[in-house]
């Protein structure tokens, strides 16, 4: 199959898909983002305790604000995910649904060659879907313009402490939405106007997807810098590069083993918490906030042992719930209480 820029689009929630098979398969990859405002269509399909993101997900699609996609890409992550990606088919009208299975344990010896080899399954189910067989070169090329835009992210990354915090986050999500050609042309021409930021309290965010850019303002009102993140709309997305020397579907895989982790996965006990004290550390933050979604295990499990750690080796943290954007509430005088106890140091 020659590699043109891909036309049609496919959708996918997870920084974990390898989006170089599907831009190889002639697609642009578009990250699903929750958007509305409104999650009541889901209703029918799943419980009020489930996260905001799989709830107002599927209430877009459920709506048609997703028909235009050719299909959703799932991941083997948390149990919301898989719950979604069984219940998607029945919801949505969508031709591909598929799941990409990595494995749990990224640190074991038999990681590589099962996600080389659940790559090679995969390929074959998008080659089934287009009638088409992905050839070599394609891979190639599909691996080159998935870095070159990584690339141009990590560029404006360098650029962040420049600007405010909101608008790195929402040109970041304007690349991630746009189809390929547009997003690598988007961020080629980006002039960004350099506008100081009065917060001084340096703090690194975290958490699993970030939507309510109205949070990322209200830090910064409040007096604090946002000089660093930990998110799947993030640095998470745009840290690795695939290795273009080594054969593509070893490539992918190794990018997807060798990424910063989240807490969905497992490479030792610890080591999710561990990679953000450094991440701090390294950014000269004074403290870290976690935005965890309301009703997020993998994220909830992971904060008493990255509470332990912070305050073991004296670095300030903060864990803020949150659910509908816009919707700070109680939240706000945290904030404003933890950036202040840093301020008085
Ligand atoms: S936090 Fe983990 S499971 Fe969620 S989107 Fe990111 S990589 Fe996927
Ligand atoms: S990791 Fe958390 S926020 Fe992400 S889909 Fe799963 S439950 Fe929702």
């Amino acid at each position: 199959m020659p590699f043109d820029l891909p036309q049609k689009t496919i959708g996918y929630f997870c920084s974990y898909v390898p989006e170089e098979l599907l831009i190889a398969a002639g697609f642009n990859p578009i990250r699903i983002i929750p958007g509305a405002t409104d999650a009541s269509l889901s209703q029918t399909h799943l419980q009020s305790y489930t996260c905001y993101l799989a709830r107002a997900c599927l209430h877009r699609a459920i709506k048609g604000e997703l028909n235009s996609l050719e299909g959703v890409i799932f991941t083997h992550t948390c149990d919301t995910m898989q719950c979604l990606a069984d219940i998607w088919p029945q919801a949505c009208p969508h031709k591909i649904v598929e799941t990409f299975n990595l494995p749990t344990v990224l640190s074991s010896e038999k990681a590589l060659p099962y996600t080389m080899a659940e790559l090679e399954r995969l390929k074959g189910r998008l080659e089934a879907s287009i009638g088409l067989l992905i050839g070599e070169e394609a891979l190639r090329e599909a691996v080159k313009i998935a870095n070159r835009k990584r690339i141009l992210l990590q560029n404006l990354a360098s650029r962040r402490e420049k600007m405010p915090a909101s608008r790195f986050f929402s040109l970041v999500n304007k690349a991630l939405t746009l189809p390929l050609g547009e997003a690598i042309s988007f961020l080629e021409n980006l002039e960004v106007e350099e506008e100081e930021n009065p917060g001084k309290v340096r703090i690194v965010l975290a958490g699993s997807t970030l939507d309510d850019l109205s949070l990322v303002d209200f830090i910064e009102e409040s007096g604090g810098k946002i000089v660093d993140d930990d998110f799947c709309n993030g640095t998470r997305y745009f840290q690795t590069l695939a290795d273009e020397s080594i054969p593509p579907i070893e490539a992918i895989a190794r990018r997807l083993l060798e990424r910063p982790i989240c807490p969905c996965k497992f490479l030792k006990p610890g080591a999710y918490s561990q990679s953000l004290l450094e991440k701090t550390r390294k950014a000269k933050a004074q403290g870290l906030i976690l935005v965890r979604q309301k009703f997020c295990d993998p994220w909830g499990w992971e904060f008493p042992l990255m509470q332990s750690l912070f305050q073991e080796k004296k670095v300030p943290i903060l864990m803020v719930e949150v659910e509908q954007p816009g919707s700070l509430g109680p939240i706000a005088t945290r904030i404003q209480a933890f950036l202040e106890m840093i301020a008085e140091g």
